[in-house]
C-alpha cells in the first residue's frame, strides 16, 4: 500500500506530496532506533543479567516456579537471560509489531521457543487466565522501559497496571528500584539555553544594549526535559551549588502509583551563587540489596572506571522557573513535581514548613512569552552567543547604509533589531519595534509590493535559520526564498550572507559509531536478526541518508582535513541545474573511518564567515571542536576501515555529492 503525505520541503519550501510506502515509518523507527545502542551497553546488559539470575534464584530457593513477565521485550534479550538463568516460563510483551516479530525469530534461533512466549500487545491489553495470554500471574517482573528522564516512556502507568493485573503480590522485580538524584548548579552556558541575555551592540553613536522584555525575563519556560551528554560539559562551564541529593525513588516490586505528585528535599548550598539549573540523573538497583547498581551519574560524581558510554540514557538539565540567589549554608527547599510522564522543579527559600507546603502546586509551567515555543534550547544558546552576534554586527555594519531598505528572512531572528540599532532606515520583519520594523505575515513567494509599501529591497539578510531545518543544508531555504523575492530586490541588492559552502571531513568517533554498528552477540545471545533488520531498514531507501547529531556531545577525531565540497551563491538565484562535485580527500591520521561529517559555513560579507560545524581541530591528534549550538550531518559508512599504520590506509576517500536544486536534497556516495 502507498499513502500520500503532504509536507513542506524543508529546503525548497515547496509544498509537496510524497508517496510513502506504508512501511516507511516503521523502517525509519528501526533504522534510527536505540536498540543497537542498548545492545552495545555492556554495563546495562551485564547488570540486568546479574539481577535476573539473582531474582530467579530467590524464587527457586523458595521452592516456587519462576514465572517471568518481561514488559517491552524488544529483541527478547531479558527473557532469554531469564530462561538461561532457569526460569520456568517467560511472557515477553512487545507492543511494536516489527520488534515482536524480531523477538520471535531471535528467541527461536537461540533455542528458547519452549520457554518464552512473545506477545505482540501493549502490556495493558494482556489478559491472564486459562484462555488468556498468560496462564497465571508472574512472580518476576522484568522491564527496561526507562528513558533519560526515567519516566518519559510511560514506565509508571505500565508498572501500575502490571501490579494490579499481571503479577503476584510480593513479586521480584528487576530492576528492584530506581532513584533520581539532583544537584543544584549555576551555569551561564546552560542558562543561556533558557533565557535571552542582553545583547551589546557597538554602533557609531555609542554602545546600545538590547534587553529582553520583562514577560520573557519572568517566563517559567517549558517543562520539556533537556537531555544531554553531560559528560561532555567541562567542569569549568558550571559551578556546583549543592551536594548530590536523592530526590525520589520508586520501588518496582510494590504497587506503583502514577498519579501526579511532588517530592521535596532540603538543600544546604555548599556555595553562594545563583541557582539556575537542576542537573539530574538516575540509577537502578537490580536487586533488593543494592549491590548491582547501574548509574547514569556524570563524571564528577562517579569514578571513571565505572564509566560506560551510552546514548539511550543520558542526563537531564532542568531550568528553574527563575534564577534564585542562594547563600552558602542557608537552607532551601527543592521540589520535584511530576505527572505520569515528566518532571519539573522549583526552588523555595526554607521558611516555615507549613507556609511552604501551601505553595506547592503540581501544575506544569506554561511559557507565557512565546519565546520558549519559538526557540528551542540550542537556538537560545545560539542567539546568546556574543561571538557569533559580533560577526553579524560587523557584517551588517559593512553592508548597511542610512538609506538601506532591508528585508530579513529567518525564523525568530534578532537581525532586524541589530540592524535597527545600527541605523538601518527601514526594516521589514519581526519584533516589537513596530514603527521601525515591519513584520510581514507572508511566505516569501507570496510577498507583494504592497507589503513593502512599494519600495525595493536594497539589503536582504538572513542568518539563515529556520525552525524546520533538521540537516545543515535545509537552511538553504534562504536561497529559495531569496529567489522567490527577486522581483522586489534592487538591481544592486546586497545579500547577507553572500554565499554558503558545504564542508566535509572524514572522522573517527570515540563512541557514536556504536549506535549504527552491528552487535552480533549480546551476553552470549545471538542477536544478528536485529542487526539484519536495522541494516535492511537503513537500506530501505535506495540512497542512504545523513543524520543530524550535535557533535559537541559526541567526540570524534578528524582523519582528513576539512574540505569545502559545494558552494551556493546567494547573490544569484537558485540555478535550474543540479550542483554536483566529485573528488577525493586524503586521510592524514590513522584510525577508523566511521563516516563523514558535513556542515555549512556562511560567508556573511567579505572576510567574515560563521561555521555551523567545525570550529577548530584542537591538536595534532585531530580532536575536533564543534559549534555548540548546531547539529551537524553525519553519514555513517556501511563498512569501517581500520588501520594501525598510515601506510595500510587507502590514502584517500573518494566522494560524489549532488545537490538537486529541484528537490533540495543532497545525495552522497563515498568509496573507501
Ligand atoms: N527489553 C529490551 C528492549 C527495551 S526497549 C532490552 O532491554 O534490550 C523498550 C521496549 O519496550 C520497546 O521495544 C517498546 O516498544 C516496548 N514497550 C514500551 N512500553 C511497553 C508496554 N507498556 N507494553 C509493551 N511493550 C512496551
Amino acid at each position: 500500500m502507498k499513502t500520500f503525505c503532504g509536507r513542506a520541503n524543508p529546503t525548497t519550501g515547496a509544498m509537496e506530496w510524497l508517496e510513502e510506502d506504508e512501511n516507511y515509518d516503521y523502517h525509519q523507527e528501526i533504522a534510527r532506533s536505540r536498540y543497537a545502542d542498548m545492545l552495545h551497553d555492556k554495563d546495562r546488559n551485564m547488570k540486568y543479567y546479574q539481577g535476573i539470575r539473582a531474582a530467579v534464584s530467590r524464587v527457586k530457593e523458595r521452592g516456587d516456579k519462576a514465572i517471568v513477565l518481561d514488559i517491552g521485550t524488544g529483541t527478547g534479550l531479558l527473557s532469554m537471560m531469564a530462561a538461561s538463568a532457569g526460569a520456568d516460563f517467560c511472557y515477553a510483551i512487545e507492543v511494536f509489531k516489527p520488534m515482536a516479530n524480531a523477538a520471535m525469530k531471535i528467541v527461536e534461533k537461540n533455542g528458547f521457543s519452549d520457554k518464552i512466549k512473545v506477545i505482540n500487545k501493549h502490556s495493558t491489553e494482556v489478559t491472564v487466565g486459562p484462555d488468556g495470554d498468560m496462564q497465571c500471574r508472574a512472580n518476576i517482573l522484568v522491564t527496561e522501559l526507562f528513558d533519560t528522564e526515567l519516566i518519559g516512556e510511560g514506565a509508571l502507568p505500565t508498572y501500575e497496571h502490571a501490579h494490579k493485573y499481571l503479577v503476584q503480590e510480593g513479586c521480584e522485580a528487576v530492576p528492584q528500584r530506581a532513584t533520581v538524584y539532583v544537584q543544584l548548579v549555576e551555569s551561564k552556558r546552560m542558562w543561556s539555553w533558557n533565557k535571552l541575555f542582553p545583547v551589546h551592540v557597538k554602533a557609531e553613536d555609542g554602545e546600545k544594549i538590547i534587553v529582553s522584555p520583562s514577560e520573557m525575563e519572568n517566563c517559567p519556560g517549558v517543562p520539556s526535559v533537556c537531555d544531554i551528554q553531560l559528560n561532555q560539559m567541562p567542569s569549568s562551564d558550571f559551578t556546583i551549588l549543592s551536594d548530590v541529593v536523592t530526590m525520589f525513588s520508586v520501588d518496582f516490586s510494590k504497587r506503583v502509583r502514577s498519579a501526579s505528585t511532588y517530592y521535596r528535599v532540603q538543600l544546604e548550598p555548599v556555595k553562594s551563587g545563583k541557582a539556575q539549573i537542576v542537573l539530574s540523573w538516575w540509577d537502578i538497583d537490580m536487586d533488593p540489596s543494592g549491590m548491582i547498581n547501574c548509574t547514569m551519574a556524570p563524571y564528577w560524581v562517579k569514578s571513571t572506571s565505572a564509566f560506560q558510554w551510552r546514548d539511550h540514557w543520558m542526563q537531564c538539565v532542568y531550568f528553574l522557573p527563575n534564577e534564585e540567589p542562594v547563600l552558602q549554608g542557608e537552607k532551601v527547599h527543592l521540589t520535584a513535581c511530576r505527572d505520569e510522564y515528566s518532571v519539573w522543579y522549583k526552588l523555595q527559600k526554607a521558611r516555615g514548613d507549613e507556609e511552604n507546603k501551601a505553595d506547592v502546586r503540581v501544575e506544569s509551567p506554561v511559557c507565557r512569552c512565546q519565546a520558549h515555543l519559538l526557540w528551542n534550547r540550542p537556538r537560545f544558546g545560539e542567539l546568546n552567543d556574543q561571538n557569533r552576534t559580533r560577526q553579524y554586527i560587523k557584517s551588517l555594519m559593512k553592508v548597511l547604509k542610512t538609506d538601506s531598505i532591508c528585508l530579513c528572512i529567518s525564523d525568530g531572528s534578532l537581525l532586524p533589531v541589530l540592524a535597527h540599532y545600527l541605523g538601518a532606515k527601514q526594516f521589514f520583519k519581526a519584533n516589537h519595534l513596530e514603527d521601525k520594523i515591519k513584520i510581514i505575515e507572508a511566505r516569501p513567494e507570496l510577498l507583494m509590493s504592497s507589503h513593502l509599501e512599494g519600495k525595493k529591497i536594497s539589503v536582504l539578510v538572513g542568518e539563515p535559520f529556520f525552525t524546520t531545518s533538521l540537516l545543515p543544508w535545509h537552511n538553504l531555504y534562504f536561497w529559495y526564498a531569496r529567489t522567490a523575492v527577486t522581483s522586489h530586490l534592487t538591481s544592486n541588492v546586497t545579500v547577507l550572507p553572500q554565499s554558503a559552502s558545504l564542508h566535509m571531513m572524514i572522522v573517527e568517533f570515540q563512541d557514536l559509531w556504536r549506535i549504527r554498528s552491528p552487535c552480533g552477540t549480546c551476553e552470549g545471545f545471538d542477536v544478528q536478526t536485529m542487526d539484519d533488520m536495522i541494516k535492511n531498514s537503513l537500506n530501505f531507501r535506495e540512497s542512504k541518508e545523513a543524520e543530524p547529531h550535535p557533535l559537541w556531545e559526541y567526540p570524534c577525531k578528524s582523519l582528513s582535513d576539512p574540505q569545502e565540497v559545494l558552494t551556493f551563491d546567494f547573490r544569484k538565484t537558485v540555478p535550474q541545474h543540479c550542483l554536483s562535485t566529485e573528488g577525493s580527500v586524503n586521510l592524514l591520521r590513522k584510525g577508523k573511518s566511521h563516516g563523514a561529517v558535513l556542515w555549512m559555513e556562511y560567508h556573511l560579507a567579505a572576510d567574515i564567515s560563521v561555521s555551523t560545524g567545525l570550529m577548530q581541530i584542537s591538536n595534532v591528534k585531530g580532536n575536533c571542536e564543534w559549534n555548540p549550538h548546531c547539529k551537524q550531518a553525519v553519514y555513517f559508512f556501511s563498512s569501517v576501515i581500520e588501520s594501525e599504520t598510515l601506510s595500510d590506509l587507502p590514502s584517500a576517500v573518494t566522494y560524489a555529492i549532488n545537490f538537486n536544486t529541484k528537490t533540495g536534497e543532497i545525495a552522497m556516495d563515498f568509496k573507501l
